[in-house]
């Protein structure tokens, strides 16, 4: 959940930005990646265009949204990170840049009142919805009945906490996974869904600005660290373009942006080492824990003595006084592979 501005009443707010209008919209995105450019957003200036309705899907512009709330006594909270997107070109983008494929099923994390729903419903095959507040998944098939009446057989909504989703809970296995996540939770649930889901083979993620340049980020760079290291393990990831602000209702504290994330072979698979990826990321988490030190020193506690880490990390042929920004996954692997079969010499890992 991004640190947000006051979370006001629904009946108490200034009426939003009209759909599509937003300067902000054009010029950030236009300052970022060629895939965004402020052409493509002028294009798409009114909240309702003839691609809509011949998608059969009819966006939420900021009045609907405004009047959606109400209806449902809806105060967004911080805590689940309620911040809902009101710009239907804001949902049109993430829908393209999803690139989904028409025969694709949808992982969607947290739909909330359903503006990105509605846009993604034309473009695949099924939509599977995970929202944990029972207000919000109680409202949702209603709102897709009545907005996108012909494709509402596409969508499945299951009312929990994403964290705790599991592969047998869904009726189809996803192949993608697009949201604007909750920002409290994005990390986790991301690196969650991409455990227990091997089934999804791509994503386009919508978090916090600066979260999306750590996930993004390889080794090297101040940015780069525990989450970054994990994601790779999974997916190869991009930043894929800003999002302004004004997008949102309520308008968060933080900047926003989009994460293209893409399944890889997993390192383990590729180098041909006997470890689990449990093993691999409790050398991640040990090694960044003191991201300062050696890894001679960051290893100590992991491997029993300086000396015992000093031993694997040369076993893995990674020099002992480098510190655990300079290393890749493959590096974190080939560490876990060296200390023994299961990534420890002491027994199993968990
Ligand atoms: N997709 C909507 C949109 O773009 O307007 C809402 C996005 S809002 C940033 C995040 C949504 O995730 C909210 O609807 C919130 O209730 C839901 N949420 C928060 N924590 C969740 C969790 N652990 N599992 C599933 N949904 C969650």
């Amino acid at each position: 959940m991004p640190p947000t501005e006051p979370l006001p009443a629904p009946g108490l707010l200034p009426a939003p930005a009209v759909a599509g209008s937003e300067p902000a919209t054009a010029s950030d995105t236009a300052s970022d990646t060629a895939s965004d450019t402020a052409s493509d957003t002028a294009s798409d200036t009114a909240s309702e265009t003839p691609g809509d309705m011949a998608s059969g899907a009819r966006p939420l512009g900021p009045a609907d949204v405004r009047a959606l709330a109400a209806r449902l006594g809806l105060r967004p909270t911080k805590k689940l990170g309620q911040n809902f997107v009101h710009d239907p070109n804001t949902v049109r983008r993430i829908a393209r840049l999803a690139e989904l494929e028409p025969d694709e099923v949808v992982l969607e994390i947290g739909p909330g009142l359903g503006s990105l729903t509605l846009a993604l419903l034309p473009a695949a095959a099924a939509v599977l919805a995970v929202e944990i507040d029972p207000v919000l998944a109680g409202a949702l098939p209603a709102t897709v009945a009545e907005r996108a009446p012909t494709l509402a057989d596409r969508l499945t909504v299951l009312t929990m906490d994403a964290l705790r989703l599991r592969a047998e809970q869904l009726p189809s296995p996803p192949t993608a996974v697009v949201a604007n996540l909750p920002y409290n939770v994005g990390v986790p649930v991301l690196l969650h869904v991409l455990e227990v889901l091997p089934s999804l083979r791509h994503g386009l993620v919508m978090i916090q600005s600066e979260v999306v340049d750590r996930l993004a980020a390889g080794p090297g760079g101040r940015e780069y660290g525990a989450p970054s290291a994990k994601l790779a393990w999974y997916a190869e990831a991009r930043r894929a373009g800003p999002v302004p602000r004004a997008v949102f209702w309520p308008v968060p504290g933080v900047d926003s942006a989009l994460l293209s994330v893409r399944r890889r072979a997993e390192p383990a698979q590729e180098a041909g080492a006997e470890v689990t990826r449990a093993a691999v990321f409790a050398v991640v988490d040990a090694a960044f824990a003191q991201r300062r030190k050696s890894l001679r020193g960051a290893l100590a506690g992991w491997a029993g003595s300086p000396v015992a880490a000093e031993q694997v990390l040369r076993a893995a042929g990674v020099d002992p006084s480098t510190r655990a920004e300079r290393l890749s996954v493959a590096d974190f692997t080939r560490i876990a592979a060296a200390r023994g079969p299961c990534g420890s010499a002491a027994g199993p890992h968990t």
